[in-house]
């Protein structure tokens, strides 16, 4: 069975089974399989046989689920878009993909109602399934193309290495469904017959509502950012008390801290802490390793893991050559979850993408070792950095800058504290400078490029410079910029 026939098994077996949860809309399996064939009938009738994708706009509204399903049935792939993209992103990637058209969750929710007959697609491993933009660094945002054969053995491994429990589990979904991770606990939970609870962006934003809806929430599963989760540690009453029924922490997308497992282990006695490691051009995870207490008495960073089986990871020099153990090199990934590449993009898929051996593989432009057959993360060789587990070029901002009209030049420097980074403060050179002061211009220029970038993406503080300091080989001189804020 495929992942979609896996979910139809469950609406057949188990119709009235609740599949998702978000603030107070439920959705069961029964109306999740029958809406989305009525939506795949719909985009049939509409696009014949066309397979171009279909954008997806929405937050966490149970239509988007009936979305992408209904989108995959079609036969065609799905491309999620978070409500938070100002309006001019969201064109930028409906332009790239090709999309045939952009549905909205009210859309869905009446196109999915219609009373229609139809046969579904079948559907092919090896045409693509989703295709979700991330952050490209000359502006534009890049669109990782995953087929269906990535996704199953992704959650092939999942579903062997977690052994979720059939219709049993509450897997938490905190990643928007623009970002890959959320694909780990949707298609987790909807492989299994469980059910997602979605917190949305009120919630997030309100802790009071947050820890009262998390007590509720019966969650088995913790899926989610390490940010989200030492955020939520802040809450003293954060503890098994308030999610009893939790067993596992499972985090991916950025620098788990030991600190952050220590203090879940200590408070979740009963639940497992996994680090996994992955970026969205090999779906989602990778590698994966639990986090217990020899792990923690043993490591001062965290691992990363091990590979999953039929994947492997290298550690390789500049020439692409492997390097022993305990060296430091680039991070490539080869097997079967890695993507095809970049939609519309065969210049940046040719310079990132490669077969070795009869398999796909990627350069993730991540630095790592291995150490103990175990592969242990040390940042990136480009400027990509997270922030709170958003994935941020920092030339995406600097060019979205630049394209500003006072703006003659912009560098942007991340703002790190205890190795995390913080914030993003922009270093701007100014065409020509009038009477207007510091802190109108910076408010200015922030609400110009909010038109241009989300929220999470825009920098916090803002510096005017006359010029930028240079290293001895003509490039600007991050480091004495960094050090200079
Ligand atoms: P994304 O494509 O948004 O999932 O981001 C992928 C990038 O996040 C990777 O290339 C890494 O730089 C970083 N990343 C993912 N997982 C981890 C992890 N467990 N520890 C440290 N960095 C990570």
């Amino acid at each position: 069975m495929n992942v979609i026939e896996r979910i139809d098994h469950w609406a057949a077996v188990a119709p009235e089974t609740i599949a998702h949860i978000s603030g107070d809309q439920t959705l069961t399996y029964g109306e999740l399989s029958k809406r989305s064939d009525a939506l795949a009938v719909y985009l049939t009738e509409r696009f014949g046989d066309d397979r171009s994708p279909i954008g997806v706009l929405g937050h966490r509204e149970p239509e988007m689920l009936i979305a992408f399903l209904g989108t995959a049935k079609s036969g065609r792939p799905y491309v999620p878009i978070d409500t938070l993209l100002p309006r001019p992103r969201v064109e930028k990637i409906l332009a790239i993909s090709r999309a045939a058209m952009l549905l909205s969750a009210e859309e869905v929710a009446q196109l999915s109602r219609r009373k229609i007959r139809g046969r579904r697609k079948f559907l092919e491993r090896n045409a693509p399934f989703y295709i979700l933009f991330t952050s490209g660094s000359t502006g534009e945002p890049k669109g990782v193309i995953i087929t269906l054969a990535c996704l199953e053995h992704f959650i092939s491994w999942m579903l062997a290495e977690q052994q979720f429990a059939e219709r049993a589990e509450v897997f938490l979904n905190q990643a928007p469904f623009s970002f890959d991770l959320s694909v780990m606990d949707l298609y987790c939970s909807l492989a299994t017959g469980g059910t997602l609870f979605s917190v949305n962006r009120d919630l997030i934003e309100n802790p009071k509502q947050l820890y009262r809806a998390l007590a509720n929430s019966g969650v088995t599963t913790w899926i989610s950012t390490p940010s989200f989760a030492r955020m939520c540690l802040v809450e003293q009453k954060f503890t098994e008390a308030m999610l009893p029924r939790a067993r596992r922490f499972l985090f991916c997308g950025e620098t788990l801290a030991p600190q952050t497992a220590a203090e879940l282990l200590g408070r979740f006695p009963r639940a497992q802490v996994w680090n996994m490691y992955g970026p969205t051009e090999a779906t989602v995870a990778t590698t994966s390793i639990r986090v217990d207490d020899s792990i923690l008495q043993k490591y001062s960073a965290l691992p990363v893991g091990r590979a999953m089986p039929g994947t492997q990871i290298l550690v390789v020099d500049q020439n692409c050559h492997e390097l022993p153990a305990n060296e430091r090199g680039g991070i490539i990934i080869a097997g079967p979850n890695v993507s095809p590449g970049y939609i519309g993009r065969p210049d940046l898929t040719a310079r990132a993408f490669f077969e070795r051996r009869g398999q796909r593989a990627y350069k993730t432009g991540d630095l790592a070792r291995f150490r103990d057959g175990l592969l242990f993360f040390e940042g990136r060789v480009d400027e990509q950095i997270k922030l709170s587990g958003y994935r941020i070029e920092l030339g995406d901002v600097e060019a979205n800058l630049r394209m500003l009209p006072a703006v003659r030049d912009a560098v942007v420097i991340p703002v790190i504290k205890n190795d995390t980074a913080q914030s993003l403060a922009a270093c701007v050179l100014l065409d020509a400078r009038n009477e207007t002061s510091d802190f109108e211009l910076a408010h200015s220029l922030r609400t110009q490029l909010s038109d241009r970038l989300p929220t999470y993406m825009l920098p916090r503080k803002f510096v005017f410079l006359d010029m930028f300091p240079m290293t001895a080989n003509g490039k600007v001189d991050r480091t004495a910029l960094a050090r200079s804020l």
